[in-house]
């Protein structure tokens, strides 16, 4: 029912109307390129009236430059303000679009495409899908019923969401189904070592520095989750600016942090502004961090999961701390 609604919100859509999607804040992978390929899939349906947009500052982060369609996207101070229809990606909840949250009443429908396990159903549609492994799986169930079919950009495009969320098929979600839907990305001639390099393996050598001064602080506490480890580390405003780097390159070091073999969960934190820090949490199946997150303010998955802290780094470990023993998974169960 929630498919052939959807369907029918994107296909009423009048022939001058007015189309905005959104991503989460800070957006990733498959914020972007669930995002951007849909957007892609529209204006082949024919939208011609159509901006894709995110909150916060107007910055998409290096390796996520030069997607197809980044043409759509427009600072959100100046998205449309009462859209015919706006379409919501991989958004857990409304606190997560920041100042763009009003279009879900401006907007004449609000359609929600997400994977969270936690969202909120905040839109008119819902398309959550809890059990897929990124949004764009959801996106491209929707361009099927659509009757879009996938072409070179929209696959880039839902490539590099696909495989940022399983962790390039490294992660517990990568179902045949997942493989399935790559094989069909890939065969629209796109290229994926290519697309790999460019969105997860290069960084500036100014970023490298700062990984190995950051690394070199992490602390491993081996009693912390119910005697099975936590290690973290953080990082401040002052050593990015030391190392003349972004904040977004730092969404990569929690990658390198939860390698650590004696710590069954990881976290990283990351100073946003003097009294706020961005939390990265990761488990290896012992602790349910979502269930951390979300008892800190904030949301996520099950093993990958974030919320905002407030204080000193320190502070917010303390936070997390406190957490780990009620987040314990039982396996007995
Ligand atoms: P990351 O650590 O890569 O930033 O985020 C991991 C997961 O946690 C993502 O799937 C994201 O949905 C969720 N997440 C991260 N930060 C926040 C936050 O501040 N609030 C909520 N609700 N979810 C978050
Ligand atoms: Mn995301
Ligand atoms: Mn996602």
């Amino acid at each position: 029912a929630e498919w052939a609604a959807a369907v029918a919100a994107v296909r009423s859509v009048p022939a001058d109307g007015r189309v905005l999607l959104i991503c989460h804040v800070n957006p990733d992978g498959d914020a972007l390129g669930s995002m951007l390929g849909f957007g892609l899939a529209l204006r082949r349906l024919g939208v011609r009236r159509l901006q894709a947009t995110f909150p916060g500052p107007p910055e998409v982060p290096d390796t996520l430059r030069g997607l197809p369609g980044e043409e759509l996207l427009v600072p959100a101070a100046e998205a449309y303000p009462d859209p015919d229809l706006v379409v919501c990606f991989d958004a857990a909840s409304e606190s997560r679009l920041g100042e763009l949250v009003d279009r879900l009443a401006t907007a004449g429908t609000a359609l929600v495409l997400d994977h969270h396990a936690s969202n909120t159903r905040f839109g008119a549609v819902n398309l959550v899908d809890p059990c897929a492994a990124a949004t764009s799986v959801v996106v491209d169930e929707l361009l099927t019923r659509l009757g879009v079919p996938l072409d070179a950009g929209i696959a880039e495009c839902l490539y590099v969401a696909l495989t940022t969320d399983t962790g390039s098929f490294r992660f517990e979600a990568t179902t045949p189904a997942v493989h399935h839907l790559a094989a069909r990305l890939l065969a629209t001639g796109i290229r994926p070592g290519d697309i790999s390099r460019r969105i997860f393996d290069t960084r500036p050598f100014g970023a490298v520095r700062l990984f190995g001064e950051v690394l070199g602080r992490a602390r491993l506490e081996p009693a912390a989750a119910g005697g099975r480890g936590l290690v973290w580390t953080y990082a401040t405003l002052d050593d990015l600016a030391r190392h003349g780097q972004r904040p977004y390159v730092l969404e990569a070091l929690i990658d390198s942090v939860r390698c650590t073999a004696e710590a069954d969960v990881s976290c990283v934190v990351k100073q946003t502004s003097p009294d706020e820090w961005a939390v990265s949490l990761r488990s290896k199946g012992a602790v349910d961090v979502s269930r951390v997150a979300v008892a800190l303010g904030g949301g996520g998955h099950r093993f990958a999961a974030g919320f905002t802290g407030r204080g000193g780094a320190e502070q917010v470990v303390d936070a997390i701390r406190d957490q780990l023993d009620a987040a314990l998974i039982d396996v007995r169960r």
